[in-house]
């Protein structure tokens, strides 16, 4: 039987190391702020922010959410960037992605201030992620490692593959797994004999965005899988061919007219693999914890309390 490497149980544990950590700072100064921009009203941005928000809620981390309209200009978020930078009480900034389309979106994530870049995403910070220098690391990455590490599973001298080359998820992945001294190959769209490179991997991460396009064929006996991808199948004979027909799925189908799922089949990996994350409740739940982690450590640095 494979081992399931559930994400509950290490946010739970991460969340729990973070409560003192946010008392000491409002017992000496103050609650941690984080701000997020949500612009329009993107059904899964809506989702996730309250998500972020629930989370700050449950911390004791002040939040605020500022939600400009849908045609909102660059220069008028980059004003609002440049405020939440001059604000000493937030220490977190998270401008929630997509933009809409007017929006120069770079130009946008590049004005916040890198200390406050509780994503992990400035290229200042992927820099120091390049340099093994400390700093805010992505979050879904960082998440994964915390995953990794708090399930027990080796990395010294481990052959694992990434799939995708995102500045998101991919790259970043990477070099915390390189920093980890795994030996990493990179894979992505123009990447030849994929099924055979995957197969060599002890370690598989799939970031690419494509419903249960990592197959038993890619998967080495025995090999931990990441799943990050959370696609929803919208299509009833998509959701039967993914889950072969499972009664109990079709019947969450026809229930939610949905299913989500990773980059990995479920069925393949669940016989194949030694370890795998499942989707939903895996990688997924991480995301979050660490962008908290990311306020927190914010918080410290700049009210001078990390050493304390
Ligand atoms: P992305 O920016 O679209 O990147 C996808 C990567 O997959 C690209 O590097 C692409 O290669 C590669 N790819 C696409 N088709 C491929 C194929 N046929 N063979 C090999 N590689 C292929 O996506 P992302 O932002 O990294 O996200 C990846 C997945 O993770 C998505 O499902 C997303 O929803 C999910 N995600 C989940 C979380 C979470 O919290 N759970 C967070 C972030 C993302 P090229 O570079 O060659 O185009």
């Amino acid at each position: 039987m494979a081992q399931i490497l559930e994400g509950a149980p290490v946010r739970e544990a991460i969340e729990r190391e973070l409560k003192p950590r946010v008392e000491r700072l409002v017992a000496a100064h103050r609650a941690p702020g984080l701000a997020v921009i949500q612009v329009g009203n993107n059904p899964a941005s809506e989702i996730y922010v309250r998500n972020k928000v629930k989370a700050c809620h449950a911390l004791g981390i002040y939040s605020e959410k500022l939600t400009p309209p849908e045609d909102v200009s660059t220069e008028e978020l980059l004003e609002m960037v440049g405020t939440l930078n001059r604000r000493p009480e937030i220490d977190g900034i998270l401008v929630q992605l997509p933009l809409p389309a007017q929006v120069d979106a770079k130009k946008v994530l590049l004005a916040v201030d890198p200390d406050k870049d509780v994503d992990g995403l400035h290229p200042l910070n992927l820099g120091k992620l390049l340099s093994g220098r400390p700093g805010p690391r992505p979050c879904t990455p960082a998440g994964i490692l915390e995953l990794l590490r708090r399930h027990g599973i080796p990395l010294l001298g481990r052959q694992a593959v990434v799939v995708g080359r995102s500045e998101l998820v991919g790259k970043p992945v990477a070099l915390l797994l390189l920093a980890e001294h795994a030996t990493v190959t990179m894979c992505h769209s123009r990447t030849t004999n994929l099924p055979e490179v995957c197969r060599q991997a002890d370690l598989l991460v799939a970031a690419i965005g494509r419903p249960a396009f990592v197959t038993a064929d890619f998967i080495k006996p025995g090999a931990t899988v990441i799943d990050v991808g959370t696609n929803r199948l919208t299509s009833r004979e998509q959701a039967a061919a993914v889950f072969r027909n499972s009664p109990e799925k079709l019947a969450e189908f026809d229930r939610k007219g949905s299913l989500l799922v990773g980059d990995v089949n479920p069925i393949d990996v669940a016989a194949k693999a030694g370890a795998y994350t499942p989707v939903p409740g895996g990688v997924g739940l991480l995301t979050i914890a660490m962008l908290m982690v990311n306020t927190v450590e914010a918080a410290e640095w700049r009210l001078g309390a990390c050493c304390a």
